[in-house]
Formats: structure tokens, C-alpha cells, sequence
């Protein structure tokens, strides 16, 4: 016989008091929902929340039947409160804008991270309870997208990659030099160099060429007893144009194999395969195939991933890389590892949607958020807009599209409602393209609610 039998049946009232339908704590204690928010909060919170929203429902703030809902917004909101982070409206226009954070994860990605924050089989087999390999499931889905035979290692970003390349292929079996042209000595960002960051291994740097012009003569004349390794580093954050020359890994390929040195290429971006968008962009399969045996790379840039680094090449280098005592320090961490599977396994990724919308679509997104934005009172003119790969990615690049345009003076206001716009010729520019349509009405209510303050009716 059920515990509860005869509790829940409540004969009808002729005469119903509203409070009477007021859910009682036990019986909202047994929703699921609150089950799993005392996992996170516990217990006590979650009774605190449910009795403010009975006590709501009894001033009749509240329906009755709304008091469960209530009380679990109330304790969402309480969780996202654990961190100082807010979510952002992207508005800027720029897909991988680093101060925000680069790429935005997939629906998929979030849950798979969800998941792995919990004890999880990162490193274990459930079928004979013995150690696996770490993060087996991600490198397979890694594999699954390169050439076949493509040895994978995931560390913690890409400086970390060539940094542990450096180490494991040019300092620790003391050929410390690593020869690479002067017109790729890059600065990543926020004053980090990669020459410096090679140098900070152990490692030498033999510059070759120029700034503006390397051949393959120059790499062939610094090779020697003492050469690590070949560095191809692509000028991901910037262009030289004008009298020009670079040597193709194709070309640094047969003088390497000549050599016999390895050739290692920092790519930078990420992308696994060609974007025709991004024709300029190189990806890991072409490099590959056109003769690196090892290539480094993002997995937060236009790989649309966790922030990551990936090891990528023939397998006795990356095992040799895997193995070296520094790649315990950068190695990855579970929900990275998760992140990563589901972003490659996940389709198309928010990075690859924000690039590839077309400018149609974008128009009508922008209509849309004009519109909405109307309906709350709030005058914003459509208009044109070039959006930016960002991240250091394909410097120079316009991605022709949309965003409403309000005044310059809304930014600041904007930005404390957590909507970040870009300023361009004295106005404030909302641009659409990294608002995902569901997004849309969300951005208008936050321009609104700005409106109200602004002009002191709310
Ligand atoms: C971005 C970039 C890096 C550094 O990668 P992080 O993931 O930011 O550490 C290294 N090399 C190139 C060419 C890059 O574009």
C-alpha cells in the first residue's frame, strides 16, 4: 500500500480559500527539482525559497498553483550567484572576442561539462573497473576528424602545446635550437610573445629571413647538429603585404626530410579542416597532409571549444610529447575534456553559426530586434555593420552584416545590464550577428529596461 494513500484525494470544497491550494514544503520537497537544488545549496535554502513563495501566494502575489516555479527561479538565481561572472549579450559583432571569453560553448558542450563536474569515467573502464585512458572518448572524436593515423594530445591552451613541443622535441634531448623565420615571431596578446614563451623553456630561437621575406635557403643554411626542430607559426593576428615571400610547409616539409628534423606548425585558429570562408585561414588536416608532423593549436578559437591546446601529428612525436614530465602541468582538466567531445561531436558549433549566417538572415534578425525594440518604446535604426572573427583570427576579415544603432550614451547603461554593443562613428552599435535568434527578444527587454531608467518614467 502507498505510503501516502488516502493523503491525496482531497475531497472538493464548496466554498475553496485559495490558500488551501498553497502546495504544502513536503509535497514540493518531493519534486525532483528541489531534490537536486539541496544537492547544490542545500537544504535549508531550498525550504527558505519554497516558504517565501508560499508566503507570496498567501498575500496573493502569487497563484497558488505558481509557488513551485517560484520557488525554483528563486533558487536558479541563487545558484548563478555562486559566481561573480555574468553572462553577456554578445552585441559586439566580433565571434571570438577574447574579453569575453572567446568561443561560446554549444548547447551540447555546456551539458557535457555539466555532467563531468560530477564523478565521471574520465580515466576509468566500467567494465572491468580498471584505469583507462584519460579523456579516450574526446580523442577519438579528434581523431575521427583528421587524416587517419593522427596521433592526439589535449593540454590546457595552445601557448601550452608549443610550449610542451618545445621542451619534449628541442631542449630535452639537447638539440635546443628551434629554427623558425623572423617574419613569425608573433605576439599573442596582452604582451605574450611566442619567442618568448619558446625561450622560456630552455629553448633557442635560430631566426631566419627577414621580416618581410624567408626562403628556403635560409631555413636549409641554420639547420644542424643542433636543431630541435622547424617552427612554422602562423601570423594568425596580423598581415604583411607587399614585397613578400614565405616557404610553404610543403616546401620546409622536403627540406626537414632532408634533414631529417622534425617540422612542427602553430596554427593558432584551430580549424581541423578548410572554411572556405576563411580561405586564408590554415587548418590541421591540409597542414598535415602537405608534411608537418606536428601541428599545435586552440581549442577555444575557430574549433568553437573549450579554452584548450591541441598536440596533433605523427604518433611517435606526440607520444614522445605526452610523455614529457611538463605535460602533467598543462594537462586538462574533466569538464575541458567533455567540452571538447561534445563541440566536436555536437555539429555545428555558435562560432560556426556566428561566422556563417548569411547577411540575409542577419537582416531579419535585425528587423526583428528593431521591431521588438519598437513595441517597447524604443527608437533604433537598422544598419549595416562588418563583424570580425576576432580572437587573432583572420586579421582583416569583414563579415558584412547588421545591428541596430542607438546613441553612443547607451553603452555605459547597456553594458550594466550586461549587453555589450560596439561604438562606431559616435553611435552605439548592437550588432546582431552573435545573438542567436532566441536571444532577440531577451536583448530588447534589457534595451527597454535601460529606456526606462534613462528617461526616469520606470
Ligand atoms: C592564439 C594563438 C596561440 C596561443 O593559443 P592560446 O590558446 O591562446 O594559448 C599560439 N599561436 C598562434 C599562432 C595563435 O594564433
Amino acid at each position: 500500500m502507498p505510503a501516502d494513500a488516502g493523503s491525496c484525494a482531497p475531497r472538493p470544497d464548496p466554498r475553496p480559500d485559495p490558500r488551501r491550494a498553497i502546495p504544502r514544503t513536503d509535497a514540493l520537497l518531493a519534486d525532483p527539482r528541489f531534490a537536486a537544488a539541496a544537492q547544490r545549496v542545500g537544504s535549508t535554502a531550498v525550504k527558505a525559497a519554497i516558504r517565501e513563495a508560499q508566503d507570496e501566494a498567501r498575500r496573493g502575489t502569487i497563484a497558488p498553483h505558481e509557488v513551485g516555479d517560484r520557488a525554483a527561479a528563486a533558487l536558479d538565481a541563487r545558484l548563478g550567484q555562486a559566481t561573480t561572472l555574468r553572462a553577456v549579450v554578445n552585441a559586439t559583432g566580433v565571434v571570438l572576442h577574447t574579453n569575453l571569453g572567446r568561443a561560446a560553448l554549444s548547447p551540447a558542450a555546456r551539458a557535457a561539462m555539466a555532467l563531468a563536474g560530477g564523478p565521471c569515467d574520465v580515466e576509468f573502464d566500467l567494465a572491468d573497473g580498471r584505469r583507462a585512458r584519460r579523456g579516450r572518448g574526446t580523442l577519438t572524436a579528434l581523431a575521427g576528424e583528421l587524416p587517419p593515423g593522427t596521433g592526439t594530445l589535449v593540454v590546457n591552451n595552445g601557448a601550452a602545446a608549443i610550449a610542451l613541443v618545445a621542451a619534449a622535441l628541442a631542449v630535452t634531448p639537447g638539440r635546443p635550437e628551434i629554427v623558425v623565420s623572423r617574419g613569425e615571431l608573433v605576439e599573442i596578446g596582452d604582451g605574450f610573445r611566442i619567442p618568448e614563451l619558446l625561450e622560456a623553456t630552455g629553448a633557442r630561437l635560430r631566426e631566419v629571413g627577414t621580416t618581410n621575406r624567408t626562403h628556403v635557403a635560409d631555413y636549409e643554411g641554420a639547420i644542424g647538429p643542433r636543431t630541435g626542430f622547424v617552427l612554422k607559426v602562423h601570423p594568425s593576428n596580423f598581415r604583411v603585404s607587399g614585397f613578400t615571400s614565405t616557404v610553404a610547409i610543403t616546401d620546409l616539409a622536403a627540406v626537414c626530410a632532408r634533414a631529417a628534423v622534425p617540422l612542427v606548425a602553430d596554427l593558432g585558429s584551430g580549424l581541423l579542416t578548410p572554411d572556405p570562408l576563411l580561405p586564408a585561414e590554415p587548418d590541421a588536416t591540409s597542414a598535415l597532409r602537405a608534411g608537418a608532423q606536428l601541428v599545435t593549436c586552440s581549442c577555444d578559437k575557430l574549433l568553437g571549444g573549450p579554452q584548450g591546446g591541441l598536440v596533433l601529428g605523427e604518433p611517435d612525436l606526440v607520444e614522445r610529447v605526452r610523455r614529457h614530465p611538463l605535460a602533467r602541468a598543462v594537462r586538462v582538466d574533466k569538464t575541458t575534456l567533455a567540452a571538447l567531445e561534445a563541440t566536436l561531436r555536437g555539429g555545428a558549433t555558435p562560432t560556426h553559426r556566428s561566422l556563417h549566417t548569411d547577411a540575409d538572415s542577419l537582416r531579419a534578425r535585425a528587423d526583428r530586434l528593431a521591431a521588438a525594440l519598437a513595441r517597447l518604446g524604443v527608437d533604433g535604426e537598422v544598419v549595416t555593420s562588418d563583424g570580425a572573427v576576432g580572437g587573432g583570427c583572420a586579421p582583416g576579415v569583414a563579415l558584412p552584416g547588421c545591428a541596430v544603432a542607438l546613441p553612443q550614451g547607451w553603452a555605459a547603461p547597456l553594458r550594466s545590464e550586461a549587453v555589450v554593443g560596439r561604438l562606431e562613428a559616435g553611435r552605439l552599435l548592437l550588432d546582431v550577428r552573435c545573438v542567436p535568434d532566441a536571444e532577440v527578444d531577451i536583448l530588447a527587454q534589457r534595451v527597454a529596461e535601460v529606456a526606462r531608467t534613462m528617461t526616469g518614467t520606470g
